[in-house]
């Protein structure tokens, strides 16, 4: 059985779309939960990095919060040690911070994603999180 298909039954939400390889390494999915409109000025999402999976080092014009859902994941301020995060954690990050988030190398990670003042933008995505940057902790 591919692990693909192994259905997580405690998962709140559908895994969704497989998120776009030009912004993320590893294999990821997307539920989209909030459209961005002018009324509530943020996009909500869903987000379950497989494994060793991670997004590439981006910044938000509005800001974000992440709501940590389920597994065990990495969280990088540029200039800043990995943190660890996990299921139950909340971080917020400042307008044009450069940061990724991602699972661990051992576990997979859900987190739900606000991407809040999206008048001012929702991201602006940079280059990829290498392995040897992704390894830092593991060292
Ligand atoms: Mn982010």
């Amino acid at each position: 059985m591919n692990t693909s298909e192994i259905v997580n039954t405690n998962a709140i939400f559908p895994k969704g779309e497989k998120a776009p390889a030009d912004y993320f390494t590893g294999t990821a999915w997307i539920k989209p939960l909030v459209p961005d409109d002018r009324i509530f000025n943020s996009v909500i999402g869903n987000v379950v990095f497989e494994p060793g999976a991670r997004n590439n080092w981006h910044t938000h014009p509005g800001g974000q919060i992440l709501i940590v859902t389920d597994g065990i994941g990495y969280y990088q301020e540029r200039g800043k040690p990995i943190q660890l995060i996990r299921k139950g954690d909340v971080i917020t990050i400042p307008p044009d911070l450069e940061h990724w988030h991602g699972a661990s190398h051992d576990s997979s990670l859900t987190h739900i994603a606000i991407s809040t003042n999206t008048q001012n933008g929702i991201v602006a995505w940079l280059d990829p999180v290498t392995n040897e940057e992704y390894n830092t902790l593991t060292k």
